[in-house]
């Protein structure tokens, strides 16, 4: 930061270019392009890609809603599907014949903890035709099969949100590609559709804006704050999965709680959400606000039944594991900052509300 201020370029810095190496790097992605949300990342892969007006692409029906607007934006439509219910992620076994026909795109997420059954999912979409890109806003960290999270299809994405498992200081996000065409599409579309190239009749003159673009930089100051964080993370991703163990152990056989996110004892697990889920979800909220302790509902309204995608025309009961999850879902405190102590604290007032001790 204090190398921006001393230079005075608060856009077009070293920092956003050093930071796309350093990810590259630690995603293993041939091409990463900063950019200034994970949902701007979403609409500017599915615009390069080659999204046409009107085309179909499947998104799950639980998420959060920039999945299925950033699809509105590029100008498709949102097809949903349910969700299994152990990675509360799209999977081919709920994806109905229908919503597949015609369907040009996939959009799975991976949401808290898990991810999406890739190896599935590619099969599917390859046998369909269908161009596999990922949601992996939550997934910085997470691996299957040993390929990180949104390499798994043509391209996929990253949040730098604050809440994020590496968060700015306010917006940011990546595109994470190894299609080097498809990058140069994606970093032409984030700053006004310019291509670098110069013009054969203008020579030295570097601003051809070859496609409609938009203004979707990543901010420098922002990439600066993330370039010294992606220091930490790893060593944050692993507190994160000792929190988590230590919820699990809390946690384990208080009646009540449906489930637990099984964690299991892979080196590489990561945490961006301790989520469990319970039918009195939103009473054990109240009460552990009560304590001081803040929870979040991931996320209250499944996709197909908020307002603003009412023309996809679904109603309650359309995508049951979807809603369950909805209703069900409640995330408790994690994050690096947490203490095992800390952890301790809100098992044992999760406890002493499933024990009946407090007033339902
Ligand atoms: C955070 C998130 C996004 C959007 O990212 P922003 O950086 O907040 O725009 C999209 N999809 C999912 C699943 C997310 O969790």
């Amino acid at each position: 930061m204090d190398e921006i201020f001393a230079d005075g370029k608060f856009s077009h810095s070293r920092q956003v270019g050093c930071l796309e190496m350093a990810l590259a790097r630690y995603t293993g992605a041939r091409h990463v392009i900063g950019v200034n949300s994970g949902t701007d990342a979403l609409v500017l892969l599915l615009k390069a890609c080659g999204l046409r007006p009107g085309d179909r692409v499947l998104v799950p029906a639980y998420s959060f809603v920039a999945t299925a607007s950033s699809v509105v934006l590029a100008g498709g439509r949102p097809v949903f599907t349910d969700i299994d219910p152990d990675t509360y992620a799209m999977h081919p076994d709920r994806i109905a014949d229908a919503a597949a026909d015609g369907a040009r795109f996939m959009l799975p997420v991976h949401l808290f903890s898990r991810m999406a059954d890739m190896t599935a999912l590619s099969a599917y979409a390859a046998d369909r035709g269908i161009t596999l890109l990922e949601d992996s806003a939550e997934g910085i960290g997470m691996r299957q099969h040993g390929v990180h999270a949104g390499l798994h299809g043509r391209g996929g994405v990253l949040s730098f949100f604050p809440s994020k498992t590496l968060g700015a200081l306010g917006d940011a996000g990546a595109v994470l590609t190894d299609d080097a065409d498809l990058a140069d599409h994606v970093a032409a579309l984030r700053h006004h559709g310019r291509t670098g190239r110069t013009l054969a009749h203008f020579p030295g003159i570097a601003n051809e804006s070859r496609h409609i673009g938009h203004n979707s930089k990543m901010d420098d100051l922002q990439a600066a704050v993330l370039l010294a964080k992606l220091t930490v993370l790893d060593e944050d991703i692993r507190h994160r999965a000792v929190l988590a163990r230590r919820y699990d152990e809390g946690l384990r056989g208080v009646p009540g709680i449906t489930r637990l996110p099984a964690v299991t004892d892979a080196p590489d697990e990561v945490f961006y959400v301790y989520l469990i889920e319970t039918d009195r979800r939103d009473e054990l909220a109240a009460h552990l606000q009560d304590r001081g302790i803040g929870t979040e509902t991931y996320y209250p309204r499944p996709l197909h039944l908020q307002p603003c995608f009412a023309e996809t025309g679904h109603r309650p009961g359309d995508f049951p594991v979807a809603e369950a999850a909805s209703r069900r879902a409640l995330a408790l405190p994690l994050y690096a900052d947490l203490t095992e102590a800390e952890v301790d604290r809100v098992c044992a007032a999760v406890r002493a509300f499933h024990a009946g001790r407090v007033p339902a």
